[in-house]
Parts: structure tokens; C-alpha cells; sequence
């Protein structure tokens, strides 16, 4: 009986051989599937390579007619090759035609053959082809058998990843691995972006697979392995990680793994089948994406992350590959796909060329989620399996209000996207020469235009929008994207630059925001039920005063002598208020004591964003030199619908009668006690919802850059009393079964206004 007596190692010497010869690459081709059914003692040995168009073709044989090669095609699922592709597990038969998925291809000449063995060609754990021997005597293949054609297999999936085989692809037609593929996600921002792939953490890439000695190779597994356990050994005992308890859970998993003996054991048969040591770390990690990845257990979703991860460590250890890549070589449209990243990552890019980022995980909410919107970028989340998918330099479309990514997209979509953009260029074009105009209605009401902003790096685009200055800046975006609590000395210096920066347009600083969706990962938190309504933001800081002594301290000293704003979020009662007011002034007499310069003027404002400060107006307005309404907060605590979950928060339309009663109320008390009052939440951003704003009163609308636009050019073409008179009216007597955002719509149409 036939038996693999030559061994894999001398096979792939001889592949390697074979792939040096000046040979044409069917011959090559040919000459592969030779050497393969020669060291196998089969029959017959047939490559299929999987198309674009989901069918496998014949690409070469050894032992099957050669006329067959190029013609016979089998689709995913048919056939015994399609069953091992659309599995991507190997199959071994004693008795090939007795098995029911059998598919009998007549040009092929197949039919004296019984034993069959057959394995997917796999990268990274995607099927790009089959593999397979053949034996007219019925067998049955052994273990060493179905290891050495997978063996053999990794270094095919490498020969169609890196275009050995174009030459031989049919005009029209393409490999799998290069189609189209379209991801839908989340997007966490408007706009569309084209450009080309980066990977953030780019696979190390496998030159070398064929070991020239293997005792060599065996050794630099085993002190790679060493080195690698021993850096996520360091890393967890680190003081710094002790207090990041997902990261520290992932380490951990990440230690169980590296020092998992299963793992450890195949890689060094893959070695002992002839592999290099980094070519064997590849083969193992294909098999268990392939496996991993049929799975729908989440659990096992993110364990296979963990492995990616571990298998990516090793092959850095192995390759002396650094991690950083693609932060030096950045195109010129780069987008950014990762499975995830901390803010702080994506900030390490050189932000001119970075157009998108698109993440396999990350909810709207994510950190990086917040600072990609900040910076004015598109940002797509939840783009399933992408990492492994997308090559660095593929083409790629995000479409942010779609969430939808296009990888690789094909020439039709590409041009529906270049005319999208074009559009919005001469868009944009538009409104940069709206920038000096006031946004003044046609009727005459002047309404001011802020920018919501949280980054420094925000702050020049107030240049490009002409906004009349910062109605919001979240500080704690700062806090967020730093690795520690940024001392005294740094927040006086980033709050210097940012009001240096505004060139004399107001900023308005909210103090620290932590908690809910805000986590600050150095600031310990207890898990909460409802971390939304817990112990956060002014909660936590007038309870932990030395955080927000801090922070006012350096707001009062970057004023250095000019007008300082301060707005106090989630005030709750008015009592809160007041507690805020006295650190104010009690750093406003140090800062006199330590001979420094007050400031010219200060003000201190409330947001209102907690319900239960409506029926505290009279109590808070008296004392505030300002107020801002939050309605992201505000209208999720009004509706009982989290604000981060789409399917409750798109229930409740936010100037649906009830909401905008609520709204009105604080406009009207805010005027009654001249307190200037500005509305900061995502609705003074969107058209319709500012122009219902607008509508019952307010003129202060304080959004992010990009909605400056759009709504400056509403507010042009606005005649509001009109409008301002019919919701009124709907608002006392209701609407008669038609919604406000009808009402307006209906308006708008009348006025022929672009909404
Ligand atoms: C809000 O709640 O509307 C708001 C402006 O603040 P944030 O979104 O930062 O909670
Ligand atoms: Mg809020």
C-alpha cells in the first residue's frame, strides 16, 4: 500500500525548486501537481482555484484529461470539491462516488478513481481554492496525509494571493479573493469617503515557507514562543494595566492561549511537515480561523480575536516585523480599517491623509467613534470580518450615513460614489462662501451658529465655517484620549491653545462629562446597572472634588486675564448648581491670592439636560449667566430610550409635540429671566429639527462644524414667522393627527426651502 514515504519536507524543497524555474505558470502549475501526485503516490492530483463568480475552476491536473483544465467548473456546495470549499474543512473517502454530494464531470475522464482526498486552500481562514489526490484502489488516506496536502495547500493559497496565477485567469473573470464585497455596519458619521485600504494592525506578511532546516526552524518557534509568553507575562503585571480590566481579561485570555499546549503542538508538526516556523504559524491560524469563523457563538467569535491577535504577535517575534506600518506610508486618501482602536491610536496618524475608519467592532459611542467624528472623518463600525478580508491597498468606499462599506468596489458603484462626492465637493464649495455671511432669515431673525467640538485639533476648522465660535467643548475628549489623568500644568496648556486658537471667539468649556457613555479608562468606575443614570459627570465630581478643583483651577489660569465661560453638566437641581459655583469662586479667590490675573469676565452656565431641572428653572435661571440644553441626554431621559440603542432612540422623534412642549418651556423661562440660552444637542445640527427649534424661539444653535453649512443656507432662504406662528399653534391646540416634522416639511416645501 502507497503510503507518503518521500514525506512532505521533500516535496516542498522540491515546490520550492519548482517556483524558482523560469517556467510559465501553467507549466509551473503543472509541474506542481506533478511533484504533488508523485510524493503522495496518487493518481491523480487536480488544483481548482475559487472564482470571482462562486465557481471552482480546474486551474491544473495531473492524472484527469487535460482537456478539462480551464472548462470543468463545479459551484460552492457542488460536488465534492465544492462541499470542501463552501466547508473549508478537508474530506477523505475510501469510496468518492458512493458519497451523495458526488458530482460526475464526464469530460474529465474520472471515473476509475475511488479514493479521494481533498483539502481547502485557505488564507486567512477564506477558502481561495481545493486541492486534491486521487486513487484508482480504494484507500484510506492517514492523518500525515490530509497535514501534508495542507501543507502544501498554504503555499498554493500564497501562490493566488500574490497573482502567480493571473496570467491564467479567463478575461471577465477574477479570483475570489479580489471580489467585490460589501460590508454593512454602523455608520457614526455623515459623509462618504474614497480612497485605499491601511490596515491598522497589518498582518505580517509570509515570504519565506519553506524551510531549509528544520531543527533551525523548530528552534526559533520554541524561543519565539519563549519571547512572546514573556512579553504578555510583562504586560499583565504591569502597574499601569492593573486597573484596565478589559484589557488586563483579554491579556489573560491571551496568556491561556500562548501557553496552550494543542497550539504549541501543531505548529511544530506544521514545522516537522517542512514549514518555516512563521509559514507554520500562518497554516495553523488558517485552520482555526476556517473553523472559528463557521461559528456563530459570539464567545467564540472573540476568542478567535484573541487568537488573530496571539497568531500576529508571534509572527512580529518571528519576522522582527514591526508594528506601525502603515503610520508611515499613509496614502494619500488612506482609510483605516482595524478591529478596533483606542483614540489615542488614531490619533497617532498623520490626520491630512486619513479620509475614513471602519472597525470590525466599536458602537457609535466608542471613543474612537466620537474622536473620528470630531476630526471631521467618516467612520463605519460592526464591518464584520473586514480585517481579514481587506488587502492593504485595496479600493474602498465608506458611505457614513449608510454605514455601508464597499471593499474592492466595482466600477458602477465606484462611479456613483465619485458623482456623490462631487456633488458634495461643490456643496462644500457652496458653503465656504456662505462662511462670512450671518445667518440671518429673510424675515430678519439672527440666529448665532456654534460649533460643537471636543479636540483641539477641532478648533482651526472654526476658520473654515465661520461659526461664531465654540458653543460646546467637551473636555473630557481630552481626558479620554489621554493613557493618564492629564495634570494641572497640561490642562492649563490645552486650554491655552485651544482659546489661542479660537482667535477671540468664545469658547464655551464644559467641565468634565464622565460616565454613561463616556469612559475614561485611567478613572476607575464601579460597574453600574444604568451607567447613564449613575454615579457620574457633576454627580462624581462634586463628590470627588479634587478632579473639578483641578479643573477649574486651569480653566481660570489659561484665561489669563480674558473672559472665561464654564458650563456645569447634568445639573440635576439647582443645589448642584450652586455647589459648582462655590469651588468657582473659591479658586477665583486662590488665583487672586496667588497674584495671578482674573479673568475680565466669567461666566458660569447650567445645562439643562436632566427633566427633573424643568421644574427648576425659577430656582437655577436666577443664578446662571447662561444655560445650554442638552437634548442627547435630555430627550433620552424625557422618552426613557438610551440614546445609544438606535431601535428605542429612533422611536421617539425628538420635536414630536410632547418633546417640543418641554423645549418651549425652557425658552420661554429662559427669556422671561434673560438668561441666554443655547441648544447643544445633535438636533440643532439637522435641518429640520433646528428650524423646529427655531421656531419656538431659540437663536443659539451650537452643532458640529460640518452641519454649519447646511443649516446657514436653511436659515438664508427661511421666512420664519410663518412657521413660528403655525407651531405655536399646534403646540397649544395640537396638530390635528399631523406630526410637527410634516408640518415643518410641509412649510419648507412652501418655501421652497432646501431641507
Ligand atoms: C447632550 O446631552 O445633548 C450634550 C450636548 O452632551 P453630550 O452629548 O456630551 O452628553
Ligand atoms: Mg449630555
Amino acid at each position: 500500500m502507497a503510503t507518503a514515504i518521500s514525506g512532505p519536507r521533500v516535496l516542498l524543497r522540491q515546490l520550492r525548486e519548482t517556483m524558482a524555474e523560469p517556467l510559465a505558470a501553467q507549466d509551473r502549475l503543472n509541474k506542481i501537481v506533478g511533484l504533488i501526485a508523485e510524493n503522495m503516490h496518487a493518481d491523480v492530483c487536480s488544483f481548482y482555484v475559487l472564482r470571482d463568480d462562486g465557481a471552482l475552476e480546474l486551474f491544473a491536473t495531473r492524472g484527469l484529461k487535460a482537456e478539462s483544465v480551464h472548462m470543468t467548473t463545479l459551484r460552492l456546495g457542488e460536488g465534492l470539491v465544492g462541499l470542501i470549499a463552501a466547508e473549508a474543512e478537508p474530506l477523505s473517502l475510501e469510496n468518492a462516488p458512493s458519497h451523495p454530494s458526488f458530482a460526475y464531470r464526464p469530460e474529465t475522464g474520472e471515473d476509475p478513481y475511488n479514493a479521494f482526498l481533498g483539502v481547502p486552500v485557505l488564507r486567512a481562514g477564506q477558502t481561495l481554492g481545493v486541492l486534491v489526490v486521487q486513487n484508482a484502489e480504494r484507500r484510506v488516506y492517514g492523518e500525515d496525509e490530509t497535514e501534508a496536502m495542507l501543507t502544501t495547500a498554504t503555499i498554493l493559497a500564497e501562490m493566488i494571493a500574490t497573482s502567480d496565477f493571473d496570467t491564467l485567469i479567463k478575461p471577465g473573470q477574477d479570483i475570489d479573493l479580489r471580489r467585490p464585497r460589501t460590508f454593512v455596519g454602523n455608520g457614526f458619521t455623515d459623509g462618504i469617503a474614497l480612497g485605499q485600504v491601511v490596515l491598522h494592525d497589518p498582518r505580517v506578511v509570509v515570504t519565506n515557507f519553506i524551510a531549509e532546516d528544520t531543527e533551525v526552524e523548530q528552534h526559533r518557534l520554541a524561543t519565539a514562543l519563549d519571547t512572546m509568553r514573556l512579553s504578555i507575562d510583562d504586560m499583565l503585571s504591569h502597574g499601569d494595566m492593573q486597573s484596565l480590566t478589559d484589557h488586563r481579561e483579554i491579556l489573560e485570555s491571551y496568556r491561556m492561549f500562548a501557553h496552550d499546549r494543542g497550539w504549541a503542538d501543531r505548529l511544530r508538526e506544521a514545522i516537522e511537515n517542512g514549514l518555516t516556523a512563521e509559514a507554520a504559524v500562518e497554516r495553523v491560524q488558517n485552520d482555526t480561523r476556517a473553523r472559528m469563523m463557521r461559528s456563530t457563538d459570539p464567545y467564540i467569535k472573540d476568542r478567535l480575536h484573541d487568537l488573530d491577535d496571539l497568531a500576529n504577535r508571534l509572527l512580529r517575534v518571528l519576522t522582527g516585523d514591526g508594528k506601525g506600518i502603515g503610520m508611515k506610508e499613509l496614502p494619500e486618501n488612506a482609510v483605516l480599517v482595524a478591529r478596533n482602536m483606542g483614540p489615542a491610536e488614531l490619533l497617532e496618524y498623520d490626520r491630512s491623509r486619513l479620509r475614513a475608519i471602519v472597525l470590525e467592532e466599536g458602537g457609535s459611542t466608542a471613543h474612537v467613534a466620537i474622536v473620528a467624528k470630531s476630526l471631521g472623518m467618516v467612520a463605519v463600525g460592526q464591518a464584520e470580518n473586514i480585517v481579514a478580508l481587506a488587502e492593504a491597498g485595496d479600493d474602498i468606499i465608506v458611505d457614513g450615513p449608510a454605514g455601508t462599506v464597499y471593499l474592492r468596489p466595482t466600477s458602477e458603484v465606484e462611479q456613483t460614489y465619485v458623482d456623490k462626492v462631487r456633488v458634495t465637493a461643490k456643496r462644500r464649495a457652496h458653503y465656504l462662501e456662505l462662511r462670512d455671511r450671518p445667518a440671518i432669515t429673510r424675515d430678519g431673525v439672527n440666529i448665532t451658529l456654534y460649533h460643537n467640538s471636543g479636540l483641539v485639533a477641532d478648533l482651526p476648522m472654526l476658520n473654515d465655517t465661520g461659526a461664531a465660535g465654540v458653543g460646546l467643548f467637551r473636555t473630557e475628549l481630552q481626558f479620554m484620549i489621554a493613557s493618564k489623568l492629564p495634570r494641572l500644568n497640561e490642562q492649563v496648556e490645552l486650554y491655552s491653545e485651544a482659546i489661542r486658537l479660537a482667535a477671540g471667539r468664545p469658547i464655551v468649556f464644559r467641565l468634565l462629562d464622565v460616565g454613561g457613555d463616556k469612559v475614561i479608562p485611567y478613572l476607575r468606575a464601579e460597574a453600574e446597572e444604568n451607567p447613564a443614570m449613575g454615579f457620574r459627570s457633576l454627580r462624581l465630581a462634586l463628590d470627588r472634588p479634587g478632579l473639578l478643583r483641578i479643573q477649574i483651577r486651569a480653566l481660570l489660569q489659561a484665561a489669563n486675564g480674558g473672559p472665561m465661560k464654564i458650563l456645569v453638566p447634568m445639573v440635576t437641581d439647582a443645589w448642584e448648581f450652586r455647589q459648582t459655583r462655590l469651588v468657582v469662586n473659591r479658586e477665583l479667590e486662590r488665583l487672586s491670592h496667588e497674584g495671578r490675573p482674573l479673568p475680565s469676565r466669567l461666566e458660569l452656565g447650567a445645562m439643562i439636560e436632566v427633566p427633573s431641572l424643568l421644574w427648576e428653572l425659577d430656582q437655577v435661571l436666577p443664578e446662571a449667566d447662561f444655560v445650554s440644553i442638552g437634548s442627547n441626554d435630555l430627550v433620552m431621559f424625557l422618552t426613557a430610550a438610551d440614546r445609544a440603542n438606535p431601535r428605542v432612540a429612533k422611536a421617539y422623534d425628538p420635536i414630536a409635540l410632547p418633546r417640543l412642549r418641554a423645549l418651549r418651556h425652557i425658552v420661554d423661562s429662559a427669556r422671561r429671566y434673560g438668561v441666554p440660552l443655547t441648544m447643544c444637542g445633535e438636533l440643532a445640527g439637522k435641518t429640520v429639527e433646528a428650524l423646529a427649534l427655531m421656531s419656538i424661539g431659540m437663536t443659539r444653535l451650537s452643532m458640529s462644524p460640518p452641519s454649519i453649512g447646511p443649516i446657514k443656507e436653511m436659515i438664508l432662504g427661511l421666512e420664519l414667522e410663518p412657521i413660528r406662528k403655525s407651531v405655536s399653534a399646534a403646540l397649544l391646540e395640537g396638530s390635528n393627527g399631523v406630526g410637527i416634522r410634516e408640518l415643518l416639511l410641509d412649510w419648507a416645501d412652501r418655501q421652497s426651502l432646501i431641507i
